[in-house]
């Protein structure tokens, strides 16, 4: 692949995430996104490229950022300068809430706040487009980054999509449109904005406000096409894939996955739980997403993700942790619950870490041994957390990136569910044990 050598060190090292704000910032149109063999989109490069390295400028792995922008530490202190807390496991932050809108709620994957805030933001005219993830037109892509301008809109365009999209051609669009813009997306995606209005400081009032989507890693095609199979319907057919149907008989995290086999037009769904663990694993994970330490998206002016505690996890309709960080945020959320539109109340920050534990352990935690093993391959980019870890844990680490690759090279190789379990289940097994074992001796320790 010819990447030029700014960007080569990003997408030849796998750690590119596809954003595709690199498409958008290059001066020469020398980028483009194009889908690679394991399911991921990347840019790719023409011969336009005269080296001039702005696509390294907006990436959010690059390994050479400057001193100003190094981390998200130093992107928040510029950008959320009025939030008042701090807590080094999620940044900068107002403050931190659980709970769910009443009319947005059912159709949204956790308690409707993103849509909630999306539709304030337009009904109060502080913005008139809203990038969101959309259903695509475009053959064997589900679905990719639109415009939307109405509440209807945004209706249509809520709830969770594991799928990879890009901003490139939203973000490409930008000088066409009419008005103020706000993004919704995960946080990779987000530094990758704030890096964009970093350079170019224009586009910070172009975009007002930033909606991060918590996220515990980007998932391949590969995932929707396994999901799909799995329910019983071959790629070639797949339509309208759902990734986060509510049982709102049974608790949050007994979610259904569900797609219309377009040639039947029959309706299909698999339960989540009978597939497993599909995220503690790493399985069709980007590898990216094994060296991003912003677990909470700390750059947005609102974090979402899924209150993963009870009480609010025994409840199937689904409710959202948030964080405000931006004094907009905290009081859209203010006015959304003296309305009587939200039913909110706060969280401990103590509560809300322990609903995003497991993503925790996994980022900052295991993190220090996973940058062992990739800077002997290659340049990273500088990470915040160093912590020690125990021999035990490593093993784990080291198991799941090899789920994590095997899984995407086996789907490349030979796309069928029952091949790919079969393949998959001697690795899945001793990550299993390597995972008890740690946790026995984690367990032990903590009795000492
Ligand atoms: C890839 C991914 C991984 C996630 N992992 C976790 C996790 O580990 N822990 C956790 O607590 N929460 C996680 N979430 C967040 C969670 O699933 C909900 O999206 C979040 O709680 C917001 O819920 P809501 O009901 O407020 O959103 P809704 O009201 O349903 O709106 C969702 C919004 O997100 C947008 N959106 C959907 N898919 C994407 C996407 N791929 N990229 C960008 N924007 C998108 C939609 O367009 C919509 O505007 C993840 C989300 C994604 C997309």
């Amino acid at each position: 692949m010819n990447i030029p050598k700014v960007l080569g060190n990003v997408v030849n090292n796998d750690l590119c995430i596809g954003c595709g704000l690199c498409v958008y910032i290059c001066p020469n149109n020398a980028l483009e996104m194009k889908w690679n063999k394991y399911g991921f989109l990347i840019p790719e490069l023409s011969d336009k490229c005269d080296s001039n390295g702005a696509c390294l400028l907006v990436c959010p792995f690059n390994p050479f950022p400057n001193k100003e922008v190094r981390t998200e530490n130093e992107l928040a202190e510029s950008f959320l300068k009025r939030a008042p807390k701090y807590h080094k496991r999620i940044g900068k932050y107002f403050d931190i809430y659980a709970g769910y809108s009443k009319e947005f709620r059912l159709n949204s994957s956790s308690g409707g706040i993103a849509t909630f805030i999306l539709s304030e933001l337009l009904e109060r005219g502080i913005v008139d487009n809203v990038f969101c993830v959309k259903e695509s037109t475009k053959k064997g892509v589900y679905y990719e980054y639109g415009v939307s301008h109405s509440k209807e809109e945004l209706i249509n365009s809520s709830k969770t999509k594991y799928f990879p999209v890009s901003l490139s051609e939203v973000m490409s669009k930008i000088q066409d449109l009419k008005g103020k813009i706000a993004v919704v997306g995960v946080g990779c995606f987000i530094k990758a904005v704030r890096l964009a209005q970093h350079k170019k400081p224009e586009l910070k009032e172009k975009i007002p406000f930033l909606v991060g989507i918590i996220c515990g890693g980007v998932k391949s095609s590969f995932f929707t096409e396994y999901l799909a199979e799995k329910s019983g319907v071959l790629k070639q057919n797949i339509e309208k894939p759902k990734y986060r149907i509510k049982n709102i008989e049974s608790t949050a995290g007994d979610y259904l996955f569900g797609c219309i086999n377009k040639n039947r037009q029959s309706e299909h769904t698999l339960r989540m739980r009978s597939v497993g663990d599909m995220w503690g694993t790493g399985l069709f994970k980007a590898n990216a997403c094994d060296f991003c330490d912003d677990v909470t998206t700390e750059l947005a002016d609102v974090s979402l993700g899924d209150a993963w505690l009870p009480p609010y996890d025994k409840d199937g309709a689904g409710t959202n942790v948030i964080v405000t960080r931006s004094f907009l945020a905290n009081e859209i959320i203010q006015s959304g619950i003296k309305d009587n539109k939200l039913v909110i109340e706060s969280l401990a920050l103590e509560r809300f870490l322990t609903s995003q534990q497991g993503s925790f352990n996994h980022r900052h935690l295991g993190l220090s041994f996973r940058l062992k093993i990739a800077k002997k391959k290659g340049f990273i980019p500088p990470k915040r957390f160093n912590e020690k870890i125990s021999f035990s844990f490593m093993l784990v680490q080291r198991m799941r990136m090899i789920v994590r690759r095997k899984s995407l090279e086996l789907w490349n190789s030979n796309p069928n569910a029952v091949v790919f379990d079969k393949k998959m289940r001697k690795f899945l097994l001793f990550l299993k044990y390597l995972t008890k074992v740690y946790h026995y001796w984690g367990l032990k320790k903590r009795k000492k």
